[in-house]
Order: structure tokens, then sequence, then C-alpha cells
């Protein structure tokens, strides 16, 4: 490890599972340059990448032409090698897209058209069809992923930094950059009472990231609105209960992908998540509320325009996470095996969506450079599985500009 803990040639800021696998590319690339990454909290992947559905997404859902489309796609082959090479279980299990009525048909066959225009392998099953190799879930039709998967990605964290540091890069945990200046020749970080100086800086800030651009004069048009996603694992069921991850069609008009019925790598199923309004960024429980964060998200007019809009789902979504029963009906919908007695709480994620002032909630990946940084604004799912091209990408950008 380098042991300079004044001056080096990169910093990366954030050791969630972007942050982390930056701070390997830019090793890869540069094996002889000093890299320090910073973390505030006192392990690795403490928030989104190490709270989410530990899903391998194929890339069905994505807008052709996205980031998202183009580094999902990457992402299922990259974080394939990866395990193989570092000898992390995952599986391969496939995934079935259920539709319930024939509203959800029309929008299943908008996502199959999209899937194949995004050359992700698709197919299309009847009900019957799709019933057979799930005999326990209700479909009137369904889409078939076979290339999804599951994996914990809190372990494909902890194993980067592992290889970050065995490779000489210093990672410094409890670590938070809490202000910072850039100059001509470079980027100075405050940490406390410490100083940091990088010749080139990536924040990869996660739930932090508008503060953090903003911070470093970043000129940014959108603000983190955090949704907290509730799960809930599911007991007394038989082990075959489903072999696919099961998900519901998805509502074109919000971001995230409904509640789903997904296996463990560690054996088990959990359902979820819901998609809330959190009261604070990292907070997990329920009764968590930051008067900052919530300040901060009420003082903002794209806050109020994302709530006008998303005001019947949005209360929908409150209304279920209040009442478990609530919650219970929209697995119903595809699975009515599952009783509210067999729900136990399961520990809650929260998402980090930008919002633009104008109420639009960002969709796709967004990065923003000043001359010697690079901000990660907005790498909501699947930035996790996309997490290995995402870094090649933010490493040419840095070094290309
Ligand atoms: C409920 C949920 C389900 C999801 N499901 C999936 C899925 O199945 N598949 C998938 O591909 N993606 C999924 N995602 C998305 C995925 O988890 C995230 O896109 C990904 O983890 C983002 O990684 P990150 O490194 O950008 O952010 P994070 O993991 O949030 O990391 C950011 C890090 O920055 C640190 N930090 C912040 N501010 C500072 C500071 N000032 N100084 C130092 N450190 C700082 C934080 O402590 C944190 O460790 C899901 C997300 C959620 C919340």
């Amino acid at each position: 490890m380098h042991d300079d803990l004044t001056s080096v040639d990169f910093a990366v800021v954030g050791g969630g599972i972007v942050g982390l696998a930056t701070a390997l590319r830019l090793q890869e690339l540069h094996p002889r340059s000093r890299i320090t990454l910073l973390e505030k909290e006192t392990a690795v992947a403490q928030h989104q990448s190490g709270r989410n559905s530990g899903v391998i997404h194929a890339g069905v859902y994505y807008a052709p032409g996205s980031l998202k489309a183009q580094f999902s796609r990457q992402g299922v082959s990259a974080t394939r090698g990866f395990c193989d090479e570092h000898g992390i279980p995952y599986s391969i299990c496939g995934k079935l897209i259920v539709a319930t009525d024939t509203d959800e048909i029309t929008r299943m066959e908008a996502l199959e058209t999209r899937a194949r225009a995004n050359g992700i392998e698709i197919d299309r099953l009847s009900g019957a069809e799709a019933r057979a190799l799930e005999p326990a879930i209700k479909a009137t039709a369904a889409l078939l992923s076979p290339s999804t998967g599951i994996v914990d990605y809190g372990l494909v964290a902890a194993r980067m930094a592992e290889l970050f540091i065995d490779r000489g890069g210093a990672l410094r945990l409890g670590a938070e950059v809490t202000g910072g200046t850039e100059t001509e020749a470079g980027i100075t970080l405050n940490i406390g009472q410490e100083t940091l100086s990088a010749g080139k800086a990536v924040f990869c800030g996660g739930l932090m990231a508008d503060r953090l651009a903003r911070c470093f004069g970043a000129e940014i048009d959108f603000r983190i609105i955090p949704f907290r996603g509730e799960y809930f694992a599911i007991r007394n069921q038989p082990a075959d209960l489903v072999r696919h991850l099961i998900y519901p069609v998805p509502d074109p008009e919000r971001p995230f992908l409904g509640v789903h019925l997904t296996r463990k790598m560690n054996g088990g199923f959990t359902v979820g998540p819901n998609a809330v309004l959190a009261m604070k960024r990292e907070g997990y429980r329920k009764t968590d509320i930051s008067l900052t964060d919530l300040a901060e998200s009420l003082s903002y007019p794209g806050f109020w325009r994302v709530v006008a809009r998303n005001f019947g789902p949005a209360m929908n979504e409150l209304t279920a996470s209040t009442f478990r029963r609530l919650y219970l009906q929209k697995v119903h919908k595809y699975c009515d095996q599952i009783s509210l007695a067999d729900l136990v709480p399961y520990k809650a994620g929260v998402r980090a969506q930008a919002v633009a002032s104008d109420g639009r909630m960002i969709d796709d990946f967004l990065f923003t450079d000043t001359r010697h940084t690079l901000h990660v604004c907005n790498a909501p799912s699947p930035a996790a599985t996309s997490a290995l091209p995402i870094a090649a990408h933010i490493v040419e950008r840095l070094l290309g500009g």
C-alpha cells in the first residue's frame, strides 16, 4: 500500500461497488500510480451496494441506446467473469416477468420489443407454459429472461476492496470528505481536519452525490431524492417455491420494477422492494428522519413536481408500507401461496434517485465533470450489475479530458 496520506495521483470518494470498481480500473491502467479510496463508513458497501435485490440484470427494461442498456448488457458478462475469477458464488437462474391481465399483456409486449431491440435473449411464454415452469405462479402470459441471475453484491464489493489493497491501493475507512477545492494543478479534499491533494478525483457518493457535486463546484440540475425499498423474507415455504426470479410487468410511468419474488444466494426468498419516499437519505427504518435531508427535499421544486406526478402510486406505496396486508396484495397478484404469517421483515435499502428541477426522475446513468473531477450523479439499478463497465467509462472520461 502506498503510505502517502497527503498527496496522491487519484482519489476515489465512496466505497460502494461503483467507487471500488473505479479504483480497480484506475489501478489496472496505472499500476504505478498512488490511488486512495475514501469511504466514510467503517466498512465498504454499507449503503446501496450492500442493500439491494442482488439481481444480475440482463438488460430487458432499459431504453435502447441508453447507457443502462449498454452497461447492463456488458455488466452481465463482466460480473460473471469477475465472480468466476475470484470464486464468488452466483446463479443464472433466469427470470419470469408475469402478466396477469390484458392490460399487462400489452405492456409486456412493449417490454419484449424493447428487450429484442437491446439484443437481450427473451422468450415469450403462454400462461400454461409459464405455469408449467413455475406451478406456484399465476400468469396469463410471461416473458422468460434466461440470462438474469443473482449474486451477493456485498461479497463482490468486499473482494474488490481486498484486490485494491493487495495491488497497492490505500483504502481509508471512516474518512468522510467534508469539502475541498479545485485548483489549476488538481484537487484538495478535506477529510475532517486533514487534507489530501490529488491530481484527479472521482466521486461515487451514491445517496450523497448531489451534495458532493455542489461542494466541488460542478454545475448540476438535479437533487438526490431517497426512495426506501422495503423487503420481507419468506418463511414456511418449500425450497422450490419458485426456481426463477418472478417479476410483475413494471408500470412504465415509474422508474422502479415493482415488488418481485427473489431467490437469495444463501437460500430462501425475499419479496420487495416497494418504493416509499424516505425522510432520511441513509435511514433504513420507517421512523428514521433527518431534518436536514427532509428540508433539502421539501425546499426543492423538483420534489413537489415528482410528488404531484406520482401522487397516486406514491400514496399506494406508502399505504402498502404501513399495512403488510396491502403489501401482500401486490405479491398475490402473481403468487397467492404466500400468506401474511410467512412475511418476516428483511433489511431495507434506500435508492439514490436523481430528480431534475422540472420534476423528471432521471432515468439513465448520469455523470458530470469539472477540470480534475468526475462526479457520478445518477447510478441507480442496474448500477450494481453494471459497475465494471461503468468504471471503464468513468476512467476513460476522466483520463480523456
Ligand atoms: C432497494 C434496492 C434494490 C436494488 N436492486 C438492484 C439489483 O437487484 N441489481 C442491480 O444491479 N442494482 C440494484 N440496485 C442498485 C444498486 O444497488 C446501486 O445502483 C449501486 O449499489 C450503486 O453503487 P454506488 O457505489 O454508486 O453507491 P453506494 O453503494 O450507495 O455507495 C456510495 C458510497 O459513498 C460513500 N460516501 C458518501 N458520501 C461520502 C463522503 N462525503 N465521503 C466518503 N464517502 C462517502 C457512502 O458511505 C457509500 O459507501 C438496487 C438498489 C436498491 C437501493
